[in-house]
């Protein structure tokens, strides 16, 4: 029986990973000057937190969803995002107590039953952050230099970022009249998903991907001409800061997201070099998530970047290779080079070596082909004179050193 991964769920390998590890370590070192911590939050909850915190009307909800029973028959998904989550930890463990805002960043696999295809994955990873506990424009303005910073450290710089308001509590129930009585003229040109969300939630029409509803939206009101006095003027605050700091962006008064949960600030930063599959992360405010799942009111706002799609923006970088190579020849050499090779590996060396007992052509072969820098070589002849012999790899130069003291002499060489 031969088995294979699970459509549109894939791994990463060597070779693939090195981006994405330097885009975690990117993204860590850039939250972390922004004052933000790691929380790791499960990979699955109950579905109630996602129903509730997504909104029953979105994409995620209606049909991408992993969801099972388990053996308790508790109703359980697999989490398609990461806020709920989040924003289920901050209630659970008080953390408005903690800090006044709560700053987290946290990185994972995500699962949603998409179809699959380049840059759409069923299982896929997102490194996310959210700010809970205040609403002031300045944080829009930190969160989206963090998101531009991170992208821009590990080199994807062709990149577009869009923002819009979606209004507030106050605004928001005004502009959706509007837009249904706008809608309402346009019924029969929509999509059967989009006939349903106009009695539901009309503003995810505006996201809808198929052309019959993009022509309606393009003519639709734009929530921008609808936004009260407030939602503007922080708005406003927000394009500011963003040109104080000459970070680029458009307005994009179509741009809604695909999560019910955002207000005021919605954004997403694109490119044009991934085909369809273009967006890259997206975020926004979601001023009444908190108290929607049982908080108290508390404003957030927070992001998701797509790490696939991302990599695939980067250098391809080459899996490290050896600093030395242990060309060992009989169990003896083995056995006495073990603890040295130990010891240099604790220091941080990188050493590789042969395990299929070949002789001295095939190791330095094999120390070849893994592209080590030295090799070490050490046989019956080298154990009798108590010298071993140092290849530079690069330029064939060999010498000799003495076995009973090789520690250290090798980690200076190596180091230099
Ligand atoms: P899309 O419009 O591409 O479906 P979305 O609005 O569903 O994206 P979000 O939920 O905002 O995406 O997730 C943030 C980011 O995560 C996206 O911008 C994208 O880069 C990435 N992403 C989302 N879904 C997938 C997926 N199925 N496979 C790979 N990456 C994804
Ligand atoms: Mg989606």
């Amino acid at each position: 029986m031969k088995f294979q991964s699970i459509r549109g769920v894939k791994d990463i390998l060597p070779g693939e990973i090195e981006a994405v590890q330097r885009l975690e370590l990117a993204a860590r070192s850039v939250f972390e000057s922004f004052g933000f911590s790691e929380i790791r939050i499960p990979i699955f909850e109950v579905t109630e937190l996602f129903a509730r915190g997504i909104g029953t009307t979105t994409d995620i909800v209606e049909k991408e969803m992993y969801t099972f029973e388990d053996r308790d028959g508790k109703k359980i998904t697999l989490r398609p995002e990461g806020t709920a989550p989040v924003v289920r930890a901050y209630i659970e463990h008080q953390l408005n107590l903690k800090a006044p805002v709560a700053k987290l960043y946290y990185l994972g696999p995500m699962f949603r039953h998409e179809r699959p295809q380049a840059g759409r994955f069923r299982q896929f990873y997102q490194i996310g952050v959210e700010a809970i506990g205040t609403d002031r424009p300045a944080m829009d303005v930190e969160v989206l230099a963090m998101l531009m910073t991170t992208l821009q450290q590990v080199g994807v710089t062709e990149v577009q970022l869009e923002i819009n308001s979606l209004g507030d509590a106050a605004c928001r129930p005004h502009y959706r009249k509007t837009l249904k009585a706008y809608f309402k003229t346009h019924l029969s040109q929509l999509c059967e998903d989009c006939r349903r969300r106009y009695e539901i939630n009309p503003m995810r029409i505006l996201d809808c991907k198929k052309e019959g509803c993009k022509t309606v939206t393009a003519k639709a009101p734009s929530s921008l001409d609808h936004l009260c006095g407030e939602c503007l003027a922080h708005f406003q605050q927000v394009k500011d800061g963003l040109n104080q700091l000459k970070i680029p962006f458009i307005v994009n008064e179509r741009l809604v997201r695909g999560l019910d949960y955002y207000m005021r600030t919605a954004f997403e930063v694109t490119t044009t070099k991934l085909g369809a599959q273009n967006a890259i992360a997206a975020g926004g405010r979601y001023d009444g998530l908190v108290e929607e799942l049982g908080g108290p009111p508390t404003p957030g706002i927070g992001f998701a970047m797509g790490v696939e799609r991302i990599a695939t923006l980067m250098e391809r970088f080459e899996t490290p290779k050896p600093d030395l190579f242990f060309a060992l020849l009989g169990e003896e050499a083995v056995r006495q080079m073990l603890p040295v090779i130990i010891r240099l590996r604790g220091e941080g060396v990188r050493i590789e070596m042969d395990y299929s007992g070949g002789g001295l052509k095939k190791q330095m072969g094999l120390a070849d082909k893994l592209g080590a820098r030295h090799t070490l070589i050490v046989g019956e002849n080298e154990l009798k004179s108590g010298k071993a012999i140092l290849r530079d790899m690069r330029t064939k130069e060999q010498r000799e050193m003495s076995l009973s003291d090789l520690s250290e002499p090798l980690l200076k060489i190596i180091r230099s």
